[in-house]
């Protein structure tokens, strides 16, 4: 079994050559057919999550000594456990796609299908080895969902990229022709929102994306209008163009300045869901959040039933893929570096 590992932050990953692991109990090992690679990736990468101020969240118990990242994975079936029989309808050859986002199965959480928000994660590719890999050992079959007749690199990006938005968007729910929706940042996950809003929000978002080399992808995914933040006076004009602000931003970025942007946007009754994991630190006035009766909802990766919803979706063909380029995985850490520099379009889906 060959794997890209991280076992220093910010360093190559490490080549392993290993023996694939045989299941036991519940396990499926999978074949993995693709995994896309997510600026999540990039975070557990460089060891952190910037929460602005010299102050961080530090990934070293999840990620060190070594763990094999990846959690967008698609895959075949190649061995199965000895309880995992018939019964779960998993045969070997059958092709499927991981919900990564597992937790410990006993909390409050867990038991209320809210896994994702385990205090106890197990999640593939963050607290398991994951799909930066030849094979990948899946605990239980529970997780493993058809996908056909998508192919495995679409279907991949469904358990991240997909989901992620996805949930976002259901949080806000269904919007009328005067709500105006915004969305920010058309990177690998807000491409999948920019899709999803007409589906789930009933409306064509506002693109609000820094790298005008990204604006003709968030036209083609479905952007009413792309905006440059950086321009003078573009949230002034913002206001003005929608008669006050907008209904509802999601915040597919995650940074200071976009997190100032988007609840700088809300009109009165306004929602900000703030998804991205960029980093910094902002000023919120809490006056202001009273006298506009705005509210703040953060919103992480999406639930098993979320997924399976999601799929649904995307298998009745109502959800295309968002523009995918292929790599051989032997280029894992190529592919991070370029995520990190912002040089990637759509998601780089990497191939054992
Ligand atoms: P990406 O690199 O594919 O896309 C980021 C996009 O944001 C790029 O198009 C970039 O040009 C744009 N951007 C950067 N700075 C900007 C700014 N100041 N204003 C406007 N646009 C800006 O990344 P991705 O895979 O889409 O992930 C985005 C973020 O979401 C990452 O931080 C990732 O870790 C996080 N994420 C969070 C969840 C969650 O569940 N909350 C899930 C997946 C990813
Ligand atoms: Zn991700």
């Amino acid at each position: 079994m060959l794997s890209y590992q991280v076992h220093d932050f910010g360093k190559p990953l490490a080549q392993v050559i290993r023996e694939a692991p045989v299941p036991q109990g519940s396990e499926v090992l999978l074949k993995v057919s693709s995994c896309g690679v997510c600026h999540s990736d990039v975070h557990l990468h460089d060891g952190y999550f910037d929460l602005g101020g010299g102050k961080r969240v530090d990934l070293s118990r999840a990620i060190l000594p070594a763990r094999t990242l990846g959690h967008e994975i698609a895959g075949v079936v190649v061995a199965l456990g000895p309880d995992v029989g018939e019964a779960q309808g998993l045969s070997v050859g059958d092709r499927r796609v991981v919900f990564p986002w597992i937790g410990c199965g006993e909390c409050s959480l867990c038991a209320a299908g809210q896994e994702h928000l385990c205090g106890a994660a197990q999640a593939i590719g963050v607290n398991r080895d994951g799909g930066f890999a030849d094979h990948v050992l899946v605990p239980h079959p529970r997780v493993l969902l058809d996908f056909a007749p998508l192919a495995p690199e679409h279907a991949g990006t469904l358990a991240c990229s997909g989901l992620t938005a996805y949930s976002a968007l259901k949080k806000v729910g269904m919007l009328g022709a005067h709500d105006p929706l915004l969305i920010i940042g058309a990177g690998g996950v807000g491409l999948a929102g920019i899709h999803l809003a007409l589906e789930v929000s009933g409306v064509a978002p506002i693109v609000v994306e820094l790298d005008k080399s990204k604006w003709d992808l968030a036209r083609a995914a479905g952007a009413a209008d792309v905006i440059d933040p950086s321009a003078d006076g573009a949230l002034k004009a913002l206001l003005k163009a929608t008669g006050g602000g907008v209904a509802v931003a999601v915040d597919f970025v995650g940074a200071a300045s976009t997190f100032d942007f988007g609840l700088g946007a809300l009109r009165k009754g306004g929602r900000l869901v703030s998804v991205g994991l960029f980093g910094g630190a902002t000023t919120i006035m809490p006056a202001m959040l009273s006298l506009k009766a705005i509210s703040i909802t953060g919103s992480y990766v999406g639930s098993l039933q979320e997924m399976q919803e999601l799929l649904t979706m995307a298998r009745a063909g109502r959800l295309p893929a968002i523009p995918l380029t292929q790599q051989p995985l032997s280029q894992a850490t190529q592919a991070l570096d370029a995520l990190r520099e912002g040089r990637v379009r759509g998601r780089t889906i990497l191939i054992p």
